[in-house]
């Protein structure tokens, strides 16, 4: 398999290579250069969870002129393996019965998001690939909240990578925070940035943008714009659909979504011949999505501060993915119709566009009220205690079943990740899993920078000056 860029501006690379750079030179986002079959799900139905993820993701990871620069087929079943040996659950991703719906577990790595399902996965590429070629990284990330305590957990003690991760001063909870400020490995650093989550993205671009610091400190990226992230949540898609549907009918998702990337794997999923119905966005009060997808309005607003945090976002990295390909990759028209967003804060996509769109996706949005509501019920009648995030999928779902298809809902946190909002809902405290118990006592450790690109770079610098190990 080789990557293009969806701007259309960078050589075609193979899959270890895309795994490292994380963002295209042209500042695109790698994507495939087509959509490989799924095997024939009849002989995928039965497989343990690690053995489906390989079969799966085998074709995006081989490449014959990577050669020895590539990752080999043995190498990489056996890295799947050890990353889902890690979580707290057979199924890895377990899925159960909610009502009427059904809800996929994603939580049950060690940050309790669904972002160590891909994380876990793409910190074993990493350390593979740098050993086998030499050399160090630095990751620079943006997190809203679990991406950061994610990668830190993935990357944590590698002696070749260097993880500098933003995060907006503030507003994340404060579980989400410590995940990140008490860990104790030191090639991992949390910054606070004066600003929001929006803010801490664009520095992480800009620094990128900036080659000379690229080069130097040798910058690689695993916000949910690498393309490692996007192919290992594929996986659970299938897996899900092979738990609700044995005669291989269609089946819908429900996603609560931010940066795009969780969804756009569905949709991945549905390219590669899946049977998927109908891919539902769930966005909280932050709904450009809602409004790009029912009516072409892509105006980003002011971020509002949520109950769900990882969902406090207006411009959604992954969503570039999808536009170069309803454009029909034509990586030109990708990067005017950004650069016409990035001048005027906003852009009407014409209506063929939206149509095709529609063709795929549904959308909503919910308020923190609404969410807290579905917490309760969900609470009271199911005997289930779900986090806000989930909430919000949940009751985007109800609001907007329609057809026949079973319906998945991702849980894409653990409950205890948010106790506040949680107890704030359902009058019940949700106990942290073990591993985490002791979180609210440990030391912090927290830089703290303005919202600017040099004190980011000068940061950086600092820490690389400062490596003991
Ligand atoms: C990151 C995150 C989301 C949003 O996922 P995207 O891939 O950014 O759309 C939703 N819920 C939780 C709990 C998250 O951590």
């Amino acid at each position: 398999m080789r990557y293009v860029s969806t701007r259309g501006g960078s050589p075609a690379l193979g899959f270890a290579d895309v795994l490292l750079a994380g963002l295209a030179p042209d500042g695109g986002l790698y994507v495939p250069e087509s959509w490989p079959a799924l095997p024939p799900l009849e002989e995928l139905a039965g497989l343990d969870y690690p053995e489906l993820a390989f079969r799966v993701m085998w074709p995006f990871v081989q490449d014959e002129a990577e050669g020895d620069r590539g990752i080999s087929r043995e190498d990489f079943r056996s890295i799947v393996a050890e990353a889902y040996s890690v979580f707290d659950h057979p199924d890895v991703c377990p899925v159960r019965r909610l009502g009427d719906l059904w809800l996929m577990e994603l939580f049950h790595g060690p940050t309790l998001a669904f972002k160590d399902v891909a994380l876990q996965l793409v910190g074993r590429l990493f350390e593979h690939v740098l050993e086998e070629r030499g050399g160090a990284v630095t990751i620079l990330g943006a997190t809203s909240g679990d991406t950061g305590s994610a990668a830190m957990a993935a990357f944590a003690g590698l002696s070749q990578a260097e993880c500098v991760i933003l995060f907006p001063d503030g507003r994340t909870s404060e579980i989400q925070r410590r995940q990140m400020t008490t860990i104790e490995a030191a090639n991992c650093h949390a910054v606070a940035v004066g600003g929001n989550f929006d803010d801490c993205q664009d520095l992480v671009k800009q620094a990128f943008g900036d080659s000379g610091f690229r080069d130097e400190v040798s910058l690689s990226a695993v916000n949910s714009i690498n393309w490692g992230r996007v192919m290992a949540q594929v996986v659970y898609y299938v897996w899900a659909h092979l738990a609700v549907s044995p005669r291989h009918e269609p089946v819908s998702f429900c996603v609560p979504t931010g940066n795009f990337g969780n969804v756009l794997a569905g949709w991945a999923a549905k390219q590669m011949g899946l049977p998927v119905d109908r891919l539902v966005v769930a966005s909280n009060r932050n709904d450009i999505l809602t409004r790009t997808l029912n009516s072409g309005d892509m105006t980003a607003r002011e971020v509002v501060a949520t109950t769900s945090p990882s969902m406090d976002i207006q411009v959604s990295s992954n969503f570039e993915r999808l536009l170069f390909e309803v454009l029909g990759r034509d990586g030109s028209a990708v990067e005017s119709l950004l650069a016409a967003f990035r001048a005027d804060s906003g852009v009407q996509l014409p209506a063929e566009v939206v149509a095709v769109l529609r063709g795929d996706f549904d959308a909503g949005s919910l308020s923190d009220e609404e969410a807290a509501s579905v917490m309760d019920d969900v609470h009271e009648y199911q005997d289930v205690l779900v986090d806000p995030h989930t909430a919000v999928g949940l009751g985007v779902a109800l609001r907007s079943r329609s057809g026949t298809a079973p319906m998945v809902c991702l849980a894409t946190a653990h409950p205890a990740k948010f106790p506040d909002a949680v107890f704030e809902a359902t009058g019940v405290k949700p106990v942290l899993p073990e591993h985490l118990a002791g979180i609210l006592e440990r030391p912090e450790r927290v830089e703290e920078v303005p919202a600017d690109l040099g004190a980011v770079e000068g940061l950086v610098r600092r820490v690389l000056a400062a490596r003991t190990h």
